[in-house]
């Protein structure tokens, strides 16, 4: 299993216009099962995050989504995936997520994947965790 146990992955609350974005969505939750490794994402049963969450909690593994109250009713629809964690807003959802996981990787998504991945980095610059970050996938420049 390696050192990592628990991987947050931030990704797109949609699915984005290329069947790319939602084979690696796939693609990762099916590697994450493999792996036997535990989910940690943002929560919401749309787009890329709700193929990463799906896929991993049918693969059996763990699966713990930490959302702000706010969001519930836009990024929830239907039944939750897994645990989930309601917070207040959207920093101690970041803090929550980067202190319960061992990883983190970025799938294709939008502003508020870029937001969280560059949290993440600049709070690796500045030494407040040591925990790797991907981003995933390599995308041939044909398929652009
Ligand atoms: P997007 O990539 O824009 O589809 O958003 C992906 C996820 O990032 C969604 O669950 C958003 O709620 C979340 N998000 C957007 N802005 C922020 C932010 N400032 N801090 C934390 N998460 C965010």
């Amino acid at each position: 299993m390696g050192k990592f146990k628990r991987v947050c992955v931030f990704c797109g609350s949609n699915s984005g216009n290329r069947k790319i974005f939602s084979d690696a969505a796939l693609d990762l939750g099916r590697q994450l099962v493999e792996r036997k490794m535990d989910l940690v994402y943002g929560g919401g049963s749309i787009g890329l995050m709700g193929l990463v969450s799906k896929t991993v909690y049918d693969g059996g593994c763990h699966v713990l989504g930490v959302i702000p109250t706010a969001l519930v009713s836009v990024e929830i629809s239907g039944h939750a995936v897994g645990e989930v964690l309601i917070v207040s807003d959207m920093h101690e959802r970041k803090a929550e997520m980067a202190r319960r996981a061992d990883a983190f990787i970025a799938l294709p998504g939008g502003y508020g994947t870029m937001e969280e991945l560059l949290e993440m980095i600049t709070w690796s610059q500045l030494g407040f965790h040591q925990k790797p970050l991907a981003m995933a996938p390599q995308i041939p420049k044909t398929s652009i």
